[in-house]
């Protein structure tokens, strides 16, 4: 059994030194396959800032057409009214003159009504263009803001493929040390546990899923005639202070 004991423990002693390792990459490869989200979201953010503008300009486009047509129609009023006023001396009544009077002081009204909105309108096209200006600012800044966060979220993505590569390296310098037979044990709990295959006991307890262990499982333990997984969640088991 010395023998055997030893070889297991040397073997649990890999699948340990493989799991710190395997804890790692399942991190580095979290953070690859989580952070390109980040980064999606300040893209969402930044395109309805940019939609806002647009929605800006668009507005301020409208009011400044229709300013335009109200400048159209003062204008046909202003020559309504000189063509009515120049007509004032070819009327043959007092009559038709009366009327032509009161014609002019219609159109008269009708113009300065046009001339009020627009006023009003100038105003609107004021406060339209400070909008789009005050949103164009927030558009640049957001861009600079964004493209340095693409940066470094381009330069940190490197960095963490640079990390997984070193530990995958190491991990390959581990694989050869251990049998086949645990390794493949082992991976398959790796990879259905979210990372964690062989986890050392904590006060009696499993150290992945922290349900209490019998003295029967710590005995068995201690024997080191077979790996002991977990009852709950399948881990292969160790005793920190054994190895
Ligand atoms: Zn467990």
């Amino acid at each position: 059994m010395a023998v055997a004991g030893q070889n297991l423990k040397d073997q649990i002693r890999k699948l340990v030194e493989l799991q710190v390792v395997d804890e790692e990459i399942f991190r580095f490869k979290r953070e690859l396959r989580d952070k390109p989200a980040e980064l999606d979201v300040l893209k969402t953010e930044f395109e309805s800032k940019k939609n806002r503008l647009k929605g800006l300009e668009d507005k301020l486009k409208t009011i400044q057409v229709s300013q335009k047509e109200l400048e159209l129609d003062l204008k046909a009023k202003e020559e309504g009214i000189a063509k009515a006023d120049a007509s004032l001396n070819l009327l043959k009544t007092n009559k038709e003159y009366q009327a032509r009077l009161l014609e002019i002081e219609n159109l008269k009204a009708d113009k300065s009504l046009v001339e009020e909105k627009i006023l009003l309108g100038y105003d609107e096209v004021d406060a339209a263009k400070r909008s789009v200006e005050a949103e164009k600012a927030l558009v640049a800044q957001y861009e600079k803001d964004f493209a340095a966060a693409k940066k470094k979220f381009d330069d940190e993505m490197l960095v963490i493929a640079d990390q997984l590569k070193v530990k995958v390296s190491q991990r390959d310098r581990i694989l050869p040390s251990v049998r086949p037979d645990y390794l493949s044990r082992y991976e398959r709990i790796l990879n259905n546990k979210d990372g964690l295959g062989i986890v050392k006991v904590v006060d009696h307890a499993c150290g992945g899923c922290f349900m209490h262990l019998t003295e029967q499982v710590i005995n068995e333990l201690k024997k080191y005639e077979e790996i002991v997984t977990c009852d709950q969640c399948a881990r292969m088991l160790y005793l920190a202070d054994e190895l």
